[in-house]
């Protein structure tokens, strides 16, 4: 259940448009944008572990 930025009604989640005054819902980009943040993160460990896996050269 999500409630709208503007007037405060609740709508189902993943509702794009409130159904009682039509604003628009920032849910889905701000979840896409959350997911976007999270691989990235996910990335730079995979990229750390494994300079951190790599055996010294010396
Ligand atoms: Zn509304």
């Amino acid at each position: 259940m999500a409630f709208c930025i503007n007037c405060g009604q609740s709508h189902p989640d993943g509702t794009r448009f409130c159904r009682f005054c039509g604003n628009q819902q920032p849910g889905e980009a701000l979840l896409q944008r959350l997911r976007m943040e999270a691989q990235q993160i996910q990335n730079i460990r995979f990229q750390m572990q494994q300079q951190y896996q790599q055996p010294p050269r010396w």
